[in-house]
């Protein structure tokens, strides 16, 4: 439990003192000598599945969040699609916690009635170059793992789907959709029932390095501040990552950590014509893109979307340019005949925190401890964008491992 004490001679920034329950009336952190275990920063879809994991094994674990609830940013803000980890290069972060959490959804789904369907997923070829590069795909997704991928004939891919024009197409049964709204309630129950704390209205502005672990200061309602000691702190602050590693003293620019924020925004899909397709439906990627290309994304109750789409910005920004409808249009109508014009009405957007800059390589998440920094029990978790949403409960085991090392 946070209780706090606030310095009344001070009345425009008020100091709180941060005192864990048992300690309540000590006057200051340092007398009590009191440290929390793990803290996490963000309530997220990857903070709450990482505290889900580890509570119960510590004894304090703190989540702080800035915002009121959880999940109000990027974790909201996506095609709710469980990958099945075809795109990944082999061998990279994001193969292998996008397969093994592919499998661990759909588990947790299973086990504790989490919404979901495994849909399955068609990426669409529209002419031969493509074939070969859907061939390439499924070697690629074959490589890392990926069960029950299938080259489908034009003939096969108008049985499975009478709606979608194509030559051929690449079937990824295991794809699905998820509720992650209560995935995240999910896991959040779960850290709490292990007696971790998630903390809302806490934003962290400053990271002191202690001899044995790190000073927290946290900023609440704009106004007060108080700060505690904590032994391991993870850094799962989405499109903040950046800013948080060099606030924790990290050179972003020399690490290669400094975020491109990347928007991707939805257009939905009107006038009944959402019963027309069964499955996801994809097109081939760009070699080298920044995203998986505009396709179909289904919600749990049958809606249709299209998106997202990809831009660089340069902050954050939610509103979806009506003006982009036309793009949306010509680069789904090829392999989508049925979709008119006007069916298109903008819907919302998000942003991914990407470590690719424009034109440059992909590149793969990064989840380390900091100690070769000169930072041991920093644990960065640095351009988590998709597939994210599905690996989460495979990083937070991942994140769980760097932990034991640790303490
Ligand atoms: C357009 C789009 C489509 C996507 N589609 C998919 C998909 O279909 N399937 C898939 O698997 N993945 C998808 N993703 C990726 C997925 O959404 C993300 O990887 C995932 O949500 C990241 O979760 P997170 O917890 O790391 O970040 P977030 O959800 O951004 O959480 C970070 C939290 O940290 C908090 N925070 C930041 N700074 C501070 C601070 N100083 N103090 C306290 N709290 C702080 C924020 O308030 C926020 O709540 C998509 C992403 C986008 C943008």
């Amino acid at each position: 439990m946070f209780i706090r004490k606030t310095n009344t001679n001070k009345p425009k920034i008020r100091t709180t003192i941060f005192i864990p329950g048992e300690y309540k009336g000590l006057k200051n952190i340092s007398e009590m000598n009191f440290k929390s275990d793990i803290t996490i920063i963000g309530a997220g879809v990857v903070g709450l599945a990482i505290a889900a994991q580890v509570a119960g094994r510590y004894k304090t674990i703190y989540v702080l969040e800035r915002n009121e609830k959880f999940g109000q940013e990027t974790s909201s803000r996506h095609s709710g699609v469980v990958h099945s980890g075809i795109y990944y290069p082999y061998g990279s972060l994001k193969a292998r916690l996008c397969v093994e959490g592919n499998r661990l959804l759909y588990e947790l789904c299973r086990n504790h009635g989490i919404g979901y369907r495994e849909l399955g997923k068609l990426i669409v070829a529209t002419n031969d170059e493509e074939i070969v590069q859907l061939e390439e795909l499924q070697q690629r997704g074959q490589g890392n793992g990926v069960e029950g991928l299938k080259m489908i004939s034009k003939q096969e891919l108008k049985k499975l789907e009478p709606n979608v024009e194509g030559v051929a197409a690449l079937l990824s049964p295991s794809t699905g959709i998820i509720d992650a709204h209560a995935l995240m309630g999910f896991f959040a129950a779960r850290a709490k029932e292990g007696g971790a704390e998630i903390a809302f209205g806490k934003n962290v502005v400053g990271i002191e390095k202690l001899p044995d672990g790190y000073k927290i200061t946290v900023e609440e309602n704009d106004r007060d501040k108080f700060s505690f000691d904590t032994r391991v702190l993870i850094n799962c602050a989405g499109l903040q990552c950046d800013k948080i590693a060099e606030l924790a003293g990290i050179n972003i620019a020399r690490a290669g950590y400094k975020l491109h924020y990347c928007k991707g925004e939805y257009f939905t899909v009107g006038n009944g014509k959402s019963k027309l397709v069964k499955r996801l439906i994809y097109p081939v990627p760009e070699v080298k893109g920044t995203g998986l290309g505009v396709h179909v994304a289904l919600d749990l109750e049958g809606r249709m979307r299209l998106g997202p789409n990809t831009e660089y910005v340069d902050k954050i920004d939610y509103a979806v340019d009506s003006r982009h409808k036309d793009s949306f249009y010509n680069s789904t109508k090829r392999i989508l005949p049925f979709i008119e014009y006007e069916d298109l009405e903008p819907e919302m957007a998000g942003i991914r925190p990407k470590l690719q800059g424009p034109g440059e390589e992909v590149r793969d998440f990064v989840i380390r401890d900091e100690a070769d920094k000169g930072l041991p029990g920093l644990i960065d978790l640095i351009g988590i964008e998709s597939p994210g949403l599905t690996a989460s409960p495979a990083i937070a085991k991942y994140v769980a491992g760097l932990i034991r090392n640790i303490m």
